[in-house]
């Protein structure tokens, strides 16, 4: 199923982000996680793609086996991170060619050691361009971009940052999925602005579970998230006690979502890491999605 077609049908959307593993072990980590998550009937299965291109087929991979395992709809992450246009259109018609029906077009960020993105020799500049390209040369695709609450690091100002994001919903994208964030009400003034912009498709917002203190202090300050000082206090209270920690982030993911879904948000993106056991117990949680037994 394409992109708009899962928003349209009025269902609630619930997408899940994955990433490609790096070993063996993280490779059977993945599939026993999708093998649980699948019971929750995702509207899609979404698949991250490399900094620095690292990914590049790896992407397109491993959206096909999920796909051919458990009859999921994917969507590829794609990037104009260290491609030329070419490079950028054959990478699409390998896609094509792979069943890929939905793309996340990203501007993507700057390899390791380069300390801003640099847009490469023939290559895009930003996410509406990639947007156009992807229009242009698949035009049937599903496109999602990434939009942001609490604003995009390198933008000046918000309401730049949200004539940005206009730019790739008029070049063609279908859906817009937030950056992770753990306030709401920051998320309720963008979707706000959002609509005052004139912005109509739907508004999907991005959780990510706290699972582990450390870990999402070293995600929140690479994507500039806002941490809330009294939740970062209460996670600062039982740093040494990785069960607590996970109780607390679960407990607060489960009353984030509940005031979300009742402000009427048509889906939710899940930053899951590869793991299933905090989306688990969101999802159960919240009756939003009948586990298949
Ligand atoms: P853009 O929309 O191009 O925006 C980048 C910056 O440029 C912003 O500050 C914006 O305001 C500004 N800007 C945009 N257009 C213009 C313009 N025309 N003129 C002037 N300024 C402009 N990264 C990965 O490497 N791989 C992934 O798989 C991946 N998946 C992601 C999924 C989601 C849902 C999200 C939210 C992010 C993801 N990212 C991923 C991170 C993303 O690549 C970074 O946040 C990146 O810094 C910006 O990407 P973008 O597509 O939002 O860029």
């Amino acid at each position: 199923m394409r992109i708009p077609e899962i928003y349209r049908e009025g269902q609630f959307g619930l997408s899940i982000e994955i990433f490609p593993p790096k070993s063996e072990q993280g490779d059977r980590v993945l599939w026993s996680t999708l093998e649980r998550l699948r019971g929750y009937a995702p509207a899609f299965i979404s698949c991250t793609y490399g900094a620095g291109g690292t990914t590049r087929t790896r992407t397109v991979e491993i959206c096909r086996e999920i796909h051919e395992r458990f009859e999921l709809t994917t969507t590829a992450h794609f990037t104009c991170v260290g491609a030329t246009r070419e490079e950028l259109i054959d990478w699409l018609k390998y896609a094509s060619e792979n069943g890929i029906g939905n793309i996340m077009a990203l501007r993507g960020d700057a390899p390791q050691g380069q300390e801003s993105f640099e847009t490469p020799p023939g290559g895009l500049c930003y996410a509406n361009e990639l947007v156009s390209l992807i229009r242009e040369n698949v035009p049937d695709v599903g496109i999602g971009v990434a939009g942001y609450p609490e604003k995009h690091p390198e933008a000046a100002t918000a309401e730049i940052d949200l004539a940005n994001l206009k730019r790739k919903v008029d070049a063609g994208a279908d859906a817009v999925f937030t950056q992770l964030f753990f306030d709401n009400s920051n998320f309720f003034r963008f979707r706000d602005a959002y609509q005052a912009a004139g912005i109509t498709v739907p508004l999907i917002p991005g959780i990510m579970p706290i699972t582990e203190f450390a870990r999402i202090k070293r995600i929140t300050a690479m994507c500039g998230a806002v941490f809330p000082t009294e939740l970062a206090s209460r996670l600062e209270a039982v740093q040494d006690d990785a069960e607590a920690q996970f109780e607390i982030g679960v407990e607060y993911a489960i009353s984030q979502c509940r005031e979300l879904v009742d402000a009427g948000v048509p889906g939710m993106h899940f930053y899951v890491l590869n793991k299933s056991q905090a989306c688990e117990r969101i999802l159960d949680s919240l009756g939003l999605a009948t586990p298949v037994a």
